[in-house]
């Protein structure tokens, strides 16, 4: 069965993002650990985190992707950007062992005018001295549409951030299908060439998760703009062909499609019925 949810306001707390993805159709999810400022997280409940591991054994959930703020950047001009960054995902990490075995998402982030090198050897750099040996958590590296200095537009710029992290089996890899797109690699009429690419490039026994998403721009825009499911430049066909291809369909699906919950329970709904198809 295709696990598929969507991304989820993580305002009233662990257990009640899980009971709302149950009423949504949803089998998985995904949440911002805290404002996209990075500012202080709530006080952590450890019953109400237990009572989501608690539903999520009971209702079969595949992995949930705890997201990183977007404004964090590993790779920033200023060493106390750097540092910022760094100290907040240790927080979240630290934090989401209270909900062992998931994934902790982030965007690789922008070089800023370094150039791409500087970054990756910065963003190494964060992950090594944040990774621990005995985190449970998964930390997923996005792959990015190419916006401005950000890093992560190519598949070797993965990689390359890979190949000098310590602790790399703490390491994956989530495939947004509306930046690879706007990145310039063809799932549109080619999925089968770009997941061989990644295969070459990265291994696809790294990638973990699937961001799916439309596009309101056509590939190549290097934009980032999501569109809902059929209604932009990849389509509803391309996006069927993505939750059905074999070397995919095992892994959890989240939908950060411009929506309200009810437009999410469709698209949830619909796409259930084109895994079957
Ligand atoms: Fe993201
Ligand atoms: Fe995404
Ligand atoms: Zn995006």
């Amino acid at each position: 069965m295709l696990h598929i949810g969507c991304h989820l306001s993580s305002s009233k707390g662990f257990a009640a993002m899980g009971r709302q993805a149950l009423e949504l159709g949803a089998d998985t999810f995904q949440f911002f650990t805290r404002n996209p400022r990075g500012s202080k997280a709530k006080d952590l409940d450890p019953a109400d985190a237990a009572a989501l591991v608690e539903l999520m054994a009971e209702h079969r959930f595949a992995p949930i992707i705890a997201h990183a703020p977007y404004t964090l950047n590993l790779c920033g001009a200023e060493e106390r950007n750097r540092a910022f960054a760094r100290e907040t995902m240790a927080d979240d990490l630290r934090r989401m062992e209270h909900v062992p075995g998931q994934y902790y998402n982030f965007h690789p982030g922008s070089h800023v005018g370094q150039g791409t090198e500087t970054g990756i050897a910065y963003i190494a750099d964060g992950l090594n001295a944040i990774l621990r040996e005995d985190q449970t958590t998964t930390v997923l590296l996005e792959t990015m549409a190419g916006k401005g200095s950000e890093v992560g537009g190519r598949f070797e710029e993965l990689r390359a951030i890979l190949d000098r992290v310590a602790l790399s089996g703490k390491m994956g890899v989530c495939l947004d299908t509306c930046h690879v797109s706007d990145g310039g690699y063809d799932i549109i009429n080619d999925l089968d060439g770009v997941l061989t690419e990644f295969d070459k490039v990265i291994g696809l026994s790294r990638l973990k998760a699937i961001h799916l998403n439309d596009s309101k721009n056509p590939a190549g825009a290097r934009k980032d703009r999501h569109a809902c499911i059929g209604e932009g430049c990849i389509g509803l066909e391309a996006l069927a062909r993505v939750v059905r291809h074999p070397a995919l369909k095992d892994l959890p699906f989240c939908l950060e499609t411009p929506n309200e919950l009810p437009g999410y329970a469709r698209e949830i709904a619909l796409m259930r019925e084109q895994a079957e198809a």
